[in-house]
């Protein structure tokens, strides 16, 4: 049985703070405002990671109440999420993801994004695939004001 998960977080953008993407740093005036490294796409793919699994929420899993999380690195927590997803006898068959924003241009990041994220959920580049969309001009997205990602997953069980 193969079981499909999504994800979806977004991240307000204030100056003074990294811009974050699959694990991959962006030159920007401005990054994500979290209590995490704020890496919005990283956290969408986890959340869609145990969505396929049934394994609850990022929130559940790493509580940003807790100070244990305070400045994470979005990456590590990956690393475990996708080792409870392995304990399970499961296997990642494909990544799908949509990064929203203006602001910054994504295209001249993806291929290291994706070459990131393969290296850490233990799949070839052409498992994943990473599109970045602007929003148009409209709304916080388009204003520059927050940048959100969607993710989904196909797990083999
Ligand atoms: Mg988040």
């Amino acid at each position: 049985m193969n079981r499909i998960g999504l994800g979806r977080d977004l991240h307000r953008l204030v100056p003074g703070r990294r811009f974050l993407l699959g694990g991959v740093e962006i030159p920007f005036d401005k990054g994500a405002l979290a209590h995490s490294d704020g890496d919005v796409l990283i956290h969408a793919i986890i959340d869609a990671l145990l969505g396929a699994a049934a394994l609850g929420d990022i929130g559940e899993m790493f509580p940003d109440s807790d100070p244990a999380y305070k400045d994470a690195d979005s990456m590590e927590l990956l690393k475990t999420t996708f080792n409870r997803i392995k304990a399970q006898g499961r296997k990642l068959i494909n990544l799908d993801c949509i990064i929203i924003c203006d602001e910054p241009k994504i295209l001249p990041y993806r291929e290291k994004i994706c070459t990131t994220l393969a290296e850490a959920l233990e799949i070839d580049i052409g498992q994943i695939s990473i599109k970045g969309k602007t929003n148009e001009g409209l709304g916080p997205l388009g204003r520059g004001e927050a940048v959100e990602a969607l993710a989904v997953c196909l797990l083999e069980c």
